[in-house]
């Protein structure tokens, strides 16, 4: 915001220089506009304030108000209706902008009231509907008491005399204060600077025509010029005109020229309705402006965050896709040909589901279905691509609803990426994880997981066992041979073991020198053969270090068969159990679990 810097709020002499402008305001228009010894008929010196309040921090507001009190008690003191008076008006005067700044404040997120048209319909609901309305019936009862006006020609004189010059003035000073006039001066390019200056003057001939001129009484013909104006230059175009039309049109109206004259009534009223005719002609203009302004900006966005999303599409290693709402490519990145390796081109016009595998179509299907239907919401899934390159096997797509104004979904996004690498990495980490290093049998957790599954097919009737394996008397071998030694007994117990397994059977790692063996269909008469089939395997003796030393060992162990209908640690617990048995039996035998 440029600010001249002695208005700075911070500056020392900003209320001085704001009550000063407020005295200027407030004396001359209450010097020539109190045609009937009551209130003045024109009253800008709130708008300025308004405008003031608006366009500063809340902080500086006691201090203005302040300041344009006191300007207005002694402007009335002097040039008004009298000292008596002065000290009540001066109040009235500062709550009159104190209401407009309060609402339009609590009301709008941006304090500009010019620029767009919400807050500018905030701003003249907030004077004419509530502000005028409260403060002219203070005011007029100062008035009817203190002058020979009546409260009702009063209270309409405050009313019209405020709400029209607050109209037509506040939006003028907020943009002075806000340097958008100097602003426009200096960004506007030379050829529209020349079109402005072109239709202002044609504005100010038609109204010097019309107010001094023409024979006829011709008040609609500014109405066409000043349209094109609002729509040509835009807000400081509007507001510049209902300065030159106040400007020319009060001076022949005060001075009892120009097309009013019909009205056979006092220059007070006359004055009256030429600002009637004046707020009409803001309320035709400025709207039209501020939402021309409001679009503008909104199409500068536009452009802004258009401009951004190319950068982004085509300069990204993932494949940005636009969807129609059917499920059609609208648009793909020229990352397609790498990473698909598709020309772009051929990718527009297909369903976004030809880019997966058969298998995987209907999670992309959903997907976007799910984007469309929860706007706002970003959506992923991953799926097997469609691909001529074959080190693509995994991509991810991400996806999220692009909505109109209305918030209805008119299409999606979607960016695909390249995982291939992500999950070769996570496969490779769940096989590290899922065998135990020392004896490549499974883990703990991954022979958990097997026998969660294997009491499901035991629930659906298949006959499976548990041989849970403990090596007898291992301290010792770690004693005599070190902690290697006994590592190297493990691992040749579980070789001797693997031979003997089938396709659907498994060995895990419990913990130490435990092991589990599950036996898929397999009852517990085989279970006890094959029992005795390791143990004859485990006679010959094992090499523990490389002096060709080597030991013969022995295991425990207890079998249960997985009942479908208990639970797995109830399995886990008879074969437990059933171990123990086989330990206090003397070791080196099986126990079946009762
Ligand atoms: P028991 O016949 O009663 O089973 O006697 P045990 O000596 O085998 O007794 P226990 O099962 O309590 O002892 C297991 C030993 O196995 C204790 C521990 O030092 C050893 N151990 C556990 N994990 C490992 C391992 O990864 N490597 C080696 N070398 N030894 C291990
Ligand atoms: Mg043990
Ligand atoms: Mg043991």
């Amino acid at each position: 915001m440029s600010r001249f810097s002695l208005r700075s709020p911070q500056s020392p002499f900003a209320p001085v220089i704001t009550g000063c402008v407020y005295f200027a305001a407030a004396s001359f228009t209450v010097s020539i506009s109190r045609f009937e010894g009551g209130l003045a008929f024109i009253w800008i010196a709130n708008a300025f304030l308004m405008a003031e309040l608006l366009t500063t921090r809340t902080s500086y507001w006691p201090r203005a108000v302040v300041a344009c009190a006191i300007a207005s008690a002694i402007a009335t003191a002097l040039f008004g209706i009298g000292p008596v008076a002065a000290a009540p008006m001066a109040l009235i005067n500062v709550s009159e902008s104190l209401i407009v700044a309060v609402i339009c404040r609590s009301l709008l997120k941006e304090d500009v009231v010019t620029g767009s048209f919400k807050p500018l319909v905030v701003f003249i609901l907030a004077l004419c509907g509530v502000a005028d309305i409260v403060t002219g019936v203070a005011a007029a009862a100062v008035a009817s008491a203190t002058t020979p006006v009546g409260f009702s020609a009063s209270w309409l004189q405050w009313y019209s005399g405020h709400a029209l010059g607050g109209l037509t003035c506040t939006p003028v000073v907020i943009l002075l204060l806000q340097g958008e006039w100097s602003r426009w001066l200096r960004d506007t390019p030379k050829a529209v600077k020349i079109e402005a200056i072109i239709l202002l003057a044609l504005f100010t001939l038609v109204t010097v025509h019309v107010f001094y001129w023409a024979r006829y009484p011709m008040l609609f013909a500014p109405m066409l010029p000043l349209v094109l104006i609002a729509f040509r230059v835009g807000h400081i175009g509007a507001a510049a005109s209902i300065v030159i039309l106040a400007v020319i049109g009060g001076v022949a109206t005060m001075s009892d020229t120009g097309p009013l004259m019909l009205i056979p009534l006092s220059t007070g009223e006359r004055v009256l309705a030429f600002q009637f005719y004046l707020a009409l002609s803001f309320l035709l203009s400025m709207p039209v402006a501020a939402e021309l302004n409001g679009r503008r900006r909104l199409f500068q966005m536009l452009q802004e965050s258009e401009s951004r999303f190319r950068a982004i599409a085509e300069h990204s290693g993932d494949v940005v896709l636009n969807i129609s709402l059917a499920g059609t490519v609208e648009y793909a990145s020229p990352s397609a040909q790498d990473m698909i390796g598709c020309a772009p081109a051929l990718l527009v016009g297909q369903s976004v589901t030809e880019l997966a595998d058969a298998q995987d179509r209907e999670a992309v299907r959903t997907i976007h279905a799910q984007a469309l239907a929860q706007p706002g919401s970003v959506q992923q899934a991953e799926f097997r691509p469609l691909t001529a390159l074959s080190d693509l096997d995994c991509c991810e797509m991400v996806s999220r609803a692009v909505v109109d104004e209305r918030g209805q979904p008119v299409g999606v996004v979607s960016m695909i990426r390249d995982i291939s690498r992500h999950k070769a990495r996570q496969r490779a980490l769940q096989q590290v994880a899922a065998h135990d290093a020392l004896t490549g049998a499974d883990s703990r957790r991954a022979f958990l997981d097997k026998l969660d599954a294997e009491m499901l097919r035991a629930a659906d009737g298949a006959r499976s066992c548990l041989l849970l394996i403990d090596l007898d008397h291992f301290k010792s071998v770690n004693d005599r041979y070190g902690h290697g030694g006994g590592d190297r007994v493990l691992t040749g117990f579980v070789q001797r073991i693997l031979p003997e397994l089938r396709d659907g059977d498994s060995i895990g790692r419990l913990g130490g020198e435990e092991f589990a063996i599950l036996l898929a269909d397999c009852d517990r008469r085989d279970a006890s053969q094959l029992c005795d089939r390791l143990r004859q395997r485990l006679a010959a003796p094992i090499s523990v270090n490389d002096q060709a030393d080597t030991i013969a060992v022995t295991f425990s162990a207890g079998l249960v068969q997985l009942n479908g209908g208990s639970t797995r640690s109830a399995m886990l617990e008879a074969a437990d159990r059933a171990l123990y048995d086989a330990k206090h039996s003397g070791r080196n035998c099986l126990r079946l679990a009762a």
